[in-house]
């Protein structure tokens, strides 16, 4: 047998494959043209003078891949068995894949790949076509090399001249080419990418897409997108809109929208419409496949509207059917504790607070007393700015609790603020305060009750013998008031005559431990605490199994906190600033992003600053630190003494995020702020400012980003948390949906929280469908009762 024979048994067994992938010219990496060229010396005897396969249309090509056979072997035209070929070596065109099926199954996903996917959080088919782009370059404007405009986002197809490395400097190699159609040419070049030089051999058929610029008078295409043009299949990175999709570094779009590309390809004909068709009828919103095959590549921009409007309310909705199911489930039997404010001390002890309330925590109060004194369980969220003065409120309302002779639980995310609110709430109960019998109970007298109401603390981390005593106390019922961490859901601890949870921080407990809260005993009412500025129709639809008051103005006689930028160069002179406030009787935090120093992250460290601080810049003055590593009996004191005046500085890491409160302190320092999201520095600011003096927050950053700057100047202009959430979501864009869980926010992709209209048909659809079937049990719904028990246990999953 010759070589030329043995080709063409090559070719003879790739026509055959062809004709059974149905002549998608799929069957030769690069398409069949490939093959051709490379072999036309030896194939031209029998197949004779030939320009392009990938040129022809379906039809066309089973007439030439028929005769060429024909001409290679008599009979080879029909042993071509179709079913066991497309089995053993299944096409692109013909390959579907279960929404499950890992992503390491997809073809030219390397390891590295692999874990960029994941780290993007996509591991399955499913994952990848439910990542959906957040914008799009319009590559649709497709004309002739000689049409070209310079500054505009063009399309050309193109042939290859020629193409060749060039080097600037060892680092520097590009590849860069000429293009040509029968109007003219044009060059282009591809920074830093020398390998692309091997896939444009001359006459290779392209599609460039990109902004086109001027070099020397010429046209240029600096490092465009780019797409060998073979056969039939679909243009992704060019020549139409072109998907931009939300990734971590390293992985390129160009990867990433391949990975994409292969599961849709592969797996939309698995999804599935759950929403009832009477409901599509009644919304008109667009069928499930098209509007995630539109979000990724759709035909006009307005396509990808109509598609992200169902996209997006199904996100919406899955939430809104899942909170309605909760607070349905929640309310369907009575079984909660009256609890009465008339006739109780309350009022006395409202008047023995050294303020008064503020029109907007007396209107909370009111809508939270209204709601204890019915037998139905509360489901209330208490939403105010960071220092609006949500504590009182709740303490208020657990003294009523108590005076009723039950016992309130509060729950708090970390142990520094349990501890804070067990002083703040022993103080503010105290009229005449009277002596702390045992360390984690106090005894404090109410104006007006008969007897002391009793404030337990109760923290994993105590001693044994200490949380022993404390669990007796309080399954004899002789706590009335508890406070712990989240840990009081896990100890085991029996609250015999529990009518009141509350939760500070709710958006940190999330809704697996609300509801396991609810599952102890008896039905208590529960009140969740947030500072979270998000609008209020979002929080309905978030929350809405929580009725929600809104604590929306600070106390009075409240400064405005100056917020200040300083330059990596002006360190000094912040650290002067500080010893300003405190040499004028003030104290000042100082936070920092990391414990110890690492080598993986360049930032500072609250261990190696606390030595450097003490020793060099402030050796005069009383520094103390606290990070979440101590153990309690560390921190404990440290805690104290800052609150009680005896230290001027306090160093620590993102443990004083949330709640603390010392109103004399008047310095915030945040060293390192770039390492923060708008959202926490604003916790972090609001630690200070809650006194009548004038206090300042102060942002360092030895190394800013530009995104970083941004957002660093945006927290000095603003002060509203609610513009602030908004401000950061423009920033993130609606597309960032990786960062907005740490935020406080909803894992939303699509939908965006100021689509007010969506939000409204969301709820109005939810509550129809569960209103006419409660339990998602009809026909029907059964697809749309399974998504939600997915949706509900990766809600689960998030918060495990
Ligand atoms: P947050 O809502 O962030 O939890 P806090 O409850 O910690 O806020 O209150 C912040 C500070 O404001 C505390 O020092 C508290 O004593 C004080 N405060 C609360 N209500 C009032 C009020 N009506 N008038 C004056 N100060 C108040
Ligand atoms: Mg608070």
């Amino acid at each position: 047998m010759t070589t030329a024979d043995s080709k063409l048994e090559s070719l003879a067994r790739i026509l055959r494959q062809e004709k059974a992938a149905d002549f998608q010219d799929t069957t030769v990496i690069g398409g069949l043209d490939l093959f051709l060229q490379r072999w036309t010396a030896e194939l031209k005897p029998a197949l004779g003078e030939f320009s392009s396969y990938s040129v022809l249309t379906p039809p066309q090509r089973e007439k030439w891949v028929d005769g060429a056979l024909a001409k290679i072997g008599p009979g080879a035209a029909d042993d071509a068995p179709r079913r066991p070929l497309r089995h053993r070596h299944p096409q692109a065109g013909a390959r579907t894949l279960a929404l499950d099926t890992t992503v390491d199954r997809l073809r030219g996903a390397s390891p590295n790949t692999l874990r960029l996917l994941r780290r993007l959080g996509t591991e399955t088919v499913g994952d990848l076509i439910y990542l959906f782009p957040h914008r799009h370059n319009d590559f649709g404007n497709v004309c002739k090399v000689s049409e070209l405009q310079p500054g505009q986002d063009q399309t050309v197809i193109v042939s290859v001249w020629e193409a060749s490395e060039s080097r600037r400097g060892p680092r520097r190699r590009s590849t860069q080419a000429v293009l040509g159609d029968e109007t003219g040419n044009v060059r282009a070049i591809w920074f830093n990418n020398p390998y692309l030089v091997k896939t444009l051999g001359p006459g290779t058929q392209l599609v460039i897409s990109g902004r086109v610029g001027l070099f020397r008078g010429q046209p240029v295409f600096e490092s465009p997108e780019y797409e060998l043009l073979q056969g039939q299949e679909q243009l992704v990175h060019t020549g139409r809109l072109v998907p931009v999709y939300p990734s971590v570094e390293r992985l390129p779009q160009r990867t990433l929208r391949r990975m994409v590309k292969q599961a849709l390809d592969a797996g939309i004909g698995r999804v599935e419409e759950f929403l009832p068709a009477d409901l599509l009828d009644r919304t008109r919103l667009q069928g499930l496949q098209a509007a995630i095959a539109q979000a990724h590549y759709p035909d006009t921009m307005q396509d990808w509207a109509v598609a992200r409007r169902r996209l997006g309310f199904d996100e919406l909705f899955l939430m809104q059917v899942a909170v309605l199911r909760r607070k349905r489930a929640w309310q369907e039997d009575a079984g909660g504790i009256p609890l009465d404010a008339r006739d109780t001390p309350l009022d006395g002890f409202l008047a023995s607070l050294p303020f008064r309330l503020t029109g907007a925590q007396r209107r909370s109060l009111d809508e939270i007393l209204g709601d204890l004194g019915q037998d139905r369980p509360m489901s209330r969220l208490l939403q105010g700015d960071v220092g609006s003065g949500k504590t009182v409120v709740a303490t208020a309302v657990m003294l009523l609790a108590a005076f009723r002779g039950y016992q309130a639980m509060l729950m708090v995310p970390t142990e520094i603020l349990a501890e804070q609110h067990f002083s703040t709430i022993s103080r503010l109960a105290s009229a005449a305060p009277e002596s702390r019998e045992e360390e984690h109970i106090a005894a404090v007298a109410v104006e007006g009750a008969s007897s002391p109401i009793n404030i337990g603390l109760l923290l994993g981390s105590m001693a044994k013998k200490t949380k022993r005593a404390v669990h007796e106390a309080i399954t004899a019922g002789e706590v009335d008031v508890l406070i712990g961490t989240h840990t009081l859901l896990q100890s085991g601890v029996e609250v015999p005559n529990l009518a009141l949870v509350v939760v500070d921080e709710q958006h940190r407990f999330g809704v697996m431990q609300r509801a396991t809260l609810r599952e102890k005993g008896r039905r208590p009412h529960l009140l969740a605490m947030s500072a979270t500025p998000i609008p209020r129709s979002l929080a309905l639809t978030m929350y809405g199994d929580l009725d929600i008051s809104a604590i929306d103005e600070l106390p009075p006689g409240r400064r405005r906190i100056r917020t200040r930028w300083v330059e990596p160069e002006r360190r000094a002179a912040a650290y002067e600033f500080i010893r300003r406030e405190v040499a004028s009787g003030h104290q000042a935090f100082i936070v920092f992003p990391l414990i110890d120093e690492s080598e993986a992250v360049h930032a500072r460290a609250a261990n190696e600053e606390y030595q450097r601080l003490s020793a060099d810049v402030f050796p005069d003055l009383r520094l103390g630190l606290l990070h979440g590593r101590m153990a309690l009996r560390e921190r404990e004191p440290v805690m104290e003494r800052f609150q009680g005046g005896d230290l001027d500085v306090l160093l620590s890491t993102a443990v004083v995020e949330v709640g603390i409160d010392v109103p004399n302190a008047t310095v915030m320092l945040i060293d390192g702020a770039d390492r923060f999201g708008l959202a926490q520095l604003h916790q972090f600011r609001g630690r200070v400012g809650r006194g009548e003096h004038q206090s300042y927050c102060l942002l360092l950053s030895d190394s800013p980003g530009a995104e970083a700057r941004e957002r660093l100047k945006i927290l000095e202009r603003v002060d509203d948390g609610f513009q602030l959430a908004e401000e950061d979501l423009r920033l993130r864009g609606p597309g960032d949906y990786l960062g907005t869980r740490q935020s406080g926010l909803p894992d939303l992709r699509v939908a965006s929280i100021t689509d007010l209209d969506l939000l409204a048909l969301a709820r109005r659809e939810a509550t129809r469908v569960l209103d006419a079937d409660p339990e998602l049990s009809a026909g029907e719904n059964s697809l749309l009762a399974e998504r939600i028990s997915r949706y509900e246990a990766g809600i689960a999953a998030d918060l495990s």
